[in-house]
């Protein structure tokens, strides 16, 4: 029954030992029959053949653990093997010393039942030191040291035996039979070995099964063998008999495992050795190639979500392409790719494919603009070709960038900055908004309140009775009424023009003029000022005459705006120079001074509107900052420019640059048409009310 489910186990490698396996069980069943014939013919025949069977088995054992030893490195069965050579000698002795067979009697009297026990004893302690090395097939055996203590211990016992007959007690006494002793000793090796069939089960999984099974087996009937022992009284009863037939039994099936097992399987054997290692090592492979195909699956995913176009080439035909590759050229699966030449998706037919091969392996990548596979649509892209090995033969990875996805990319973030630029500008402009609005207030309020506080003196001053005292305040009150309201009227009307530039509203008055006599007159009417204040001022001009066509209304608020800017600026012993360069074609008009100067960093800002340079500078100096503004504003309107120079500490040079035009329906040349005396007054008085008190 055993057997057969061996069989079945093992199918493919015991088919063809079925056969010899059965004609060996036929056969020891006859032994068996033959036995028990020989037992009732003659007891001596019968228990010498049962043991030397048995002698025979155990030097087998010894001989397959010993040769296959290199091979298998068994440790278990080698310390069977050692355990079983001395077993067989003591077996032998037993075997010649039974019934007087061949060793006299002059030794004890129960030679062969205590030689017996030794042997059954160094059985059962092989057995159960042999477990050791099954549970830990890594514990080193040093051969040479079990071999040697078996002998020690064997040499001790026989010596006992033959010699001494102190150590072990009687086993067999004429008149009793058996001793307790004997009967106890075969309870214990009864117990040992059911032991031994335990610990066999629990390692069951760390030897081959049919070896298992075997083993097992032949343990079960050495336990009943030892038991069958316990009973007899004469060694030729029917117990003795079936305790002898038992360990026949027991050895039949030790020799099946081991020795066929051994001699007919034995790379069965190697394979119970390495089972551990084997197992170990097949984990390992199933486990790399989990890894490996976990890799590849990972590497799949890679490859296909990249969000690189990755193109396989072989032949010049595509043979394989990603997701990506496929959206970029247009592509619905990998089929509509597959197998065409590379050359129908180049735009440019002209390229030469075979540089573009050669020059695989240059880290760059390169511009290029492909053909969609619908053929009506381009993509530009930037790719770089690799020399693989696809599919076990040479192909070119070609990686596409994507350079559409890039160019919007770059233009979102090219927006995306301008956009928070002009956030931070408009930031900016309403930070200098609000500041405008708190200083317009301000500069709107102080003359106001100037004038109020004026008047209001001379309400109080009216009322009083000393004529004298009113009279001179009046004059003084009423220069600082009309001093405010210049003050007034020139932010009052900056404003408007500011909104009338904003608005267009602000439109010339063109008229073919004079030029160099306009800035002359302005500059000589506001020199009186200027030089009270203890600045020189000069003027210079490489020509007299330069007509084009003007407003000079605007040039004239440009010129004294400059002039004021300077003057306030600037402080005693300084100088102001306004010169004017013919350029034929345009003319130059530069107002220079050698006043503090602008900071670098602000003379850029500086016609910007609202642009006080500095506030705690400039708050000491009145203004808007509005002024530079309008110049600009009204030199673009004649089609002219301005720009500055400046150095810290050093002065500042603001150059008009303006186009020579002529106007066709200006009747007559107006040289020198300026305002009246008395306007021109008015605007100087307007235009330098931040900087003097009027006398
Ligand atoms: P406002 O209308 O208040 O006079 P402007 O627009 O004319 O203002 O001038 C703007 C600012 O430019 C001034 O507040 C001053 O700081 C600077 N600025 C203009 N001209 C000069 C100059 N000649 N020297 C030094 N700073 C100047």
């Amino acid at each position: 029954m055993e057997l057969e489910e061996i069989d079945k186990s093992k199918p493919s490698k015991l088919t063809k030992s079925n056969k010899i396996y059965n004609a060996q069980h036929l056969v020891f069943i006859g032994v068996i029959i033959g036995l028990i014939y020989l037992y009732n013919f003659n007891y001596y025949i019968f228990h010498g053949t049962a043991e030397i069977f048995s002698c025979i088995i155990a030097g087998g054992i010894f001989m397959i653990s010993f040769s296959t030893y290199q091979f298998t490195k068994n440790n278990f069965f080698m310390f069977l093997g050692i355990g079983y050579l001395f077993v067989l000698v003591v077996d032998v002795f037993h075997t010649v010393s039974f019934g007087d067979l061949l060793l006299s009697t002059h030794f004890v009297y129960d030679l062969d039942t205590r030689l017996w026990v030794v042997a059954r004893g160094l059985e059962l302690i092989t057995f159960l030191f042999s477990f050791i090395y099954l549970y830990k097939p890594n514990t080193k055996l040093n051969g040479y040291l079990v071999f040697i203590s078996y002998f020690a211990v064997t040499l001790f016992l026989c010596l006992d035996i033959f010699i001494f007959d102190s150590f072990l007690p009687p086993m067999r006494l004429k008149e009793t039979g058996i001793t307790n002793v004997k009967v106890y000793f075969e309870y214990v090796a009864s117990l040992g070995f059911i032991i031994c069939c335990l610990l066999l089960y629990f390692a069951r999984k760390k030897i081959d099964k049919s070896l298992f099974i075997l083993l097992e087996i032949s343990l079960i009937f050495k336990v009943f063998s030892e038991l069958a022992f316990t009973l007899y009284f004469s060694f030729t009863d029917h117990y003795n008999m079936v305790g002898h037939i038992l360990k026949v039994i027991s050895y039949y099936f030790a020799y099946m495992g081991i020795i066929v097992n051994g001699l007919q399987r034995p790379f069965e054997m190697i394979k119970i050795e390495n089972d551990n290692k084997i197992k170990e090592k097949e984990k390992q492979r199933i486990y790399m190639e989990e890894v490996i195909s976990q890799n590849e699956l990972c590497y799949d995913w890679i490859i296909d979500n990249s969000s690189n176009g990755i193109v396989i080439v072989r032949g010049g035909k595509l043979v394989y392409a990603n997701s990506t590759a496929l959206s970029m050229l247009g592509a619905k699966d990998l089929y509509d790719l597959i197998d065409k030449a590379v050359t129908e998706f180049l735009f440019d037919s002209s390229i030469d494919l075979k540089a573009i091969v050669d020059d695989s392996e240059s880290p760059n990548f390169k511009e290029i603009t492909l053909l969609k596979v619908n053929n009506n649509e381009t993509i530009d892209v930037e790719y770089s070709v690799n020399r693989i090995t696809y599919r076990g033969n040479p192909a070119h990875l070609v990686l596409l960038k994507n350079l559409e996805l890039y160019k919007e990319i770059n233009y979102l973030r090219s927006y995306l900055s301008e956009k928070k630029a002009e956030l931070s500008k408009s930031k900016e402009y309403n930070r200098v908004l609000t500041e405008f609005f708190s200083n317009i207030s301000h500069d709107l309020k102080t003359p106001i309140n100037v004038i109020l506080s004026a008047v209001q003196l001379l309400a109080i001053k009216k009322e009083s009775e000393n004529y004298e005292d009113f009279s001179m305040q009046l004059n003084k009150l009423m220069k600082i009424i009309k001093q405010n309201s210049y003050r007034l009227i020139r932010l009052v009307s900056n404003l408007i023009d500011m909104s009338k530039v904003d608005s267009g509203f602000l439109k010339l008055e063109l008229k073919n003029q004079n030029i160099v006599s306009i800035v002359e007159d302005i500059t000589q009417s506001v020199g009186e000022y200027i030089r009270a204040k203890g600045v020189n001022i000069i003027f210079d001009t490489d020509t007299e005459e330069k007509i084009l066509a003007v407003d000079s209304d605007k040039i004239e608020r440009i010129i004294l705006n400059l002039l004021s800017n300077a003057v306030k600026f600037t402080d005693k012993e300084d100088e102001i120079f306004v010169t004017i360069q013919d350029e034929d074609n345009s003319v130059k008009i530069i107002v220079r001074d050698t006043g503090i100067g602008i900071p670098e960093e602000k003379l850029r800002i500086i016609f910007e509107r609202f642009s006080q340079v500095e506030n705690s500078l400039t708050r000491n100096k009145d203004g808007s900052g509005i002024g530079l503004s309008l110049v600009k504003s009204m030199i673009e309107m004649h089609g002219g420019k301005i720009s500055v120079n400046s150095q810290e500490g050093l002065g500042s040079e603001f150059i008009i640059e303006l186009p020579v035009n002529l106007i066709e329906d200006n009747n007559e040349c107006e040289q020198g048409q300026n305002l009246g005396t008395n306007s021109r007054i008015d605007s100087i008085l307007i235009e330098f009310s931040d900087i003097y008190s009027i006398n």
